[in-house]
């Protein structure tokens, strides 16, 4: 079952998505090279702590960190530490808070220093994606629109759509249903409808879309090693077609 919020509940939902999009501007801000992930991790912690809200990552499923910090094969998941940035990486931030019980999640890669032209692009195509993506997110949609919409477009580009990992519902709490994969065929699937909220994030690999998941149990990298890219928005469908919450 898809939960439907009520006005009500948008109106707290889209408060918890503002906080967050404040919080992830701010460490957008500190990206650089030198940096290590565990400072942005802290930097994290104490923008929440700021917020009055509470990390919705940390102790989820027992894992350890406020935020997650992927660097360039790294998919989802990484666990920030004390490894520093380096010019011409490229590193997701993907962040999800607890506003007095209303969930929101939002990711972004961003490059560091100066990138070489195909990690740009790789960027580029993931943030296209995800507009794409939430463009299908209006009432009488199917689930898979969305899905199809987003994997069309990014094969066409020349890149590889994560399978092991999508997006879901989202609000009440951090995964709900349904699942939303980055791939598939349209018309399949749920029906969308007003007051549904969905955490949209496609995950595109420059090389193989094959992942494998590290040794520490989280983290996933790309097989061949080639980098990848996140981004994800906190999804409303209303009347009028899709808001972000996440903005
Ligand atoms: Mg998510």
């Amino acid at each position: 079952m898809i939960p439907i919020k009520s006005e009500e509940d948008l109106k707290m939902l889209k408060k918890s998505g503002k906080i967050l999009s404040k919080i992830m501007h701010r460490l957008k801000k500190f990206i650089r090279v030198g940096v290590s992930t565990l400072e942005i991790d802290r930097l994290a912690e104490k923008l929440m702590k700021e917020e009055n809200v509470i990390s919705a990552f940390k102790g989820y499923n027992g894992f350890p960190a406020n935020i997650c910090t992927s660097v360039n094969e790294e998919v989802v998941h990484g666990i920030p530490a004390q490894k520093m940035l380096k010019d011409g990486d490229i590193i997701s931030l993907d962040a999800g808070i607890n506003y007095k019980g209303y969930i929101s999640d939002v990711a972004i890669t961003l490059p560091v220093g100066r990138i070489d032209p195909k990690s740009q692009k790789l960027i580029e195509v993931t943030r296209n994606a995800l507009s794409q993506g939430i463009k299908q997110a209006r009432i009488n949609n199917h689930l898979s629109d969305i899905s199809y919409a987003i994997q069309t477009y990014v094969e066409s580009q020349g890149f590889s759509v994560v399978r092991q990992f999508v997006g879901h519902g989202i609000g009440y709490a951090l995964h709900e249903d349904p699942q939303i994969p980055n791939f598939g065929q349209p018309h399949q699937g749920e029906v969308l409808k007003k007051g549904m909220v969905l955490a949209i994030e496609p995950m595109v690999n420059m090389g193989t879309r094959e992942c494998e998941i590290l040794d520490n149990g989280w983290t996933a990298v790309t097989k061949d090693g080639s980098p990848s890219a996140h981004f994800e928005h906190t999804v409303a469908i209303r009347e009028d077609g899709p808001e972000i919450l996440t903005n």
